[in-house]
């Protein structure tokens, strides 16, 4: 059920507070006024959003919004709708799934078709497939980064590709941080949802003072590239290299309904209980708000290309993705592409391979990682931006041909010419505006 004192209207206007005004309205309108019949489709499908103690749909409030209005399972929402769409899929026998394969390369094809490569990552094999239509739903950019909440998979491969086939990539730049990343060692940051500071957790610097207050009125529910300013700017004035959330004063009754994934997490990985322990966080890459440019259909510039999900740029986000938007978004989208995406689909075929594709390079590409943290990260700079570019291109020019195709080189691969692509739109950006802040710039 709806917030009595929610509306559409409400909803837009925080999107587009968030995105900078910098969104698409029309797109924006369009993904929001979609919302009610998408979840119907999903609980129709087997989602199972959570319920409050009346039986009613019990929606959270994250950072950005002004209502409680975000339907979700438990702290794993985006699990529970995949399992759904998984099963689903599987009812259907006229879609052809194969697993542990990875898109590594597509060409056009003189008859306006794709002629795509899939590398099968079991038996180190390609397979080649003729299609009529390509849709591109490989998800965020977060692999280039040295710390992400994104599953190492997050390479860019579709941003890659469709660049490779001309499409139009925008704003890649774009990179929400979320603001609280449990504080660990390695690669990916296990995400203390904001849901948990919608249900009263608080920020506190390492002498144990809230400090939100000093940034925005919203407090800790400030947009998320505020609140990420805002602790990194906390922990450049301290020694700790990260700040605490004090979940301490929420009802355990909550934390266990709501919450049990973060409080199982951070016992079994720090060995602190949330309910009487703070939680070290710090703010690590989350989301990609840019990425392939698509019409209101899925469309890219590519004839029979299509970018779904978090690869595309929809003009939804506008210059940052208002918290949970980006499911809906997948899910619109995916809806919004159907008459056109179904129209003139011819079957696909398997083909010998024909295609040449470049050699790969031999890369490390925890090198990548470290130059585009390190420069292209919450705070940026002219100089820095220069620097990464020369950093980069020196790697790609000084890279020896590897003989080997397996999917770590492939994706070493693919993460080298996104970090490019990255630099370069950083580079392009006239102002700072939502998630973008580069100190040389107003
Ligand atoms: C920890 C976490 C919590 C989040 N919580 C929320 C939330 O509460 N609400 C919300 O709205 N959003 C949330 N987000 C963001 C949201 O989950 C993502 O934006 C969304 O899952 C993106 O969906 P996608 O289908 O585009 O990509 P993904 O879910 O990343 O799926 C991409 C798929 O493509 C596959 N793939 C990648 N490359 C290739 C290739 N070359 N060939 C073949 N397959 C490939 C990957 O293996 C993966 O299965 C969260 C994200 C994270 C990381």
């Amino acid at each position: 059920m709806k917030a009595l004192s929610d509306n559409f209207e409400k909803h837009i206007k925080d999107t587009l507070n968030a995105g900078a005004f910098s969104n698409d309205k029309k797109i924006v309108e369009k993904v929001i006024h979609s919302g009610p019949k998408l979840i119907d489709d999903l609980i129709n499908w087997g989602v199972q959003f959570d319920k409050n103690h009346n039986g009613e749909f019990d929606l959270a409030i994250e950072g950005g919004h002004s209502d409680a209005r975000i339907w979700h399972k438990e702290d794993q929402t985006g699990k529970d709708i995949q399992s759904a769409l998984i099963n689903k899929i599987l009812d259907l026998d006229n879609v052809d799934l194969f697993e542990n394969t990875t898109l590594v390369n597509a060409e056009k094809t003189t008859n306006n078709t794709f002629s795509i490569q899939l590398f099968d990552n079991k038996n180190n094999l390609i397979n080649n497939i003729i299609c009529s239509k390509l849709v591109l739903a490989t998800g965020g950019i977060g692999g280039l980064f040295e710390k992400s909440t994104n599953q190492e998979i997050a390479t860019g491969d579709g941003i890659y590709i469709a660049n490779k086939l001309g499409a139009p990539i925008e704003n890649l730049s774009f990179i929400q941080f979320h603001p609280t990343g449990l504080y660990q060692k390695g690669s990916i940051s296990f995400l203390i949802s904001e849901a948990l500071r919608g249900s009263g957790a608080q920020l506190r610097n390492e002498k144990k003072e809230a400090f939100m207050y000093k940034y925005d009125d919203r407090l800790d529910l400030a947009p998320r590239d505020i609140v990420s300013r805002a602790i990194s700017n906390e922990i450049n004035q301290q020694i700790l290299p990260y700040v605490y959330l004090d979940a301490t004063k929420i009802d355990a009754e909550i934390i266990d309904k709501h919450f049990p994934n973060i409080k199982k997490e951070c016992l079994d990985r720090l060995g602190i209980n949330i309910q009487n322990g703070v939680i070290p966080v710090v703010p690590v890459q989350h989301y990609s708000c840019g990425g392939v440019k698509v019409n209101e259909y899925g469309e890219t510039a590519v004839e029979g290309l299509y970018a779904i999900g978090e690869v595309a740029s929809t003009g939804l986000h506008g210059a940052n993705r208002l918290a949970s938007n980006s499911l809906l978004e997948a899910i619109a989208f995916a809806k919004f592409s159907i008459p056109s995406l179904t129209n003139n689909l011819k079957n696909n075929l398997f083909s010998p391979t024909d295609i040449k594709t470049s050699p790969l390079l031999k890369l490390d590409k925890s090198e990548i990682q470290k130059i585009i943290s390190h420069y292209a990260g919450i705070v940026k700079s002219n100089e820095g931006l220069a620097q990464a570019k020369n950093l980069l291109l020196e790697i790609k020019s000084n890279a020896i041909e590897c003989s080997e195709i397996s999917l770590p080189n492939y994706e070493a691969n693919f993460l080298l010419e996104n970090a490019i692509l990255l630099i370069q739109d950083a580079l392009n950006q006239k102002e700072n505006k939502g998630v973008y802040f580069n100190v040389d710039l107003n």
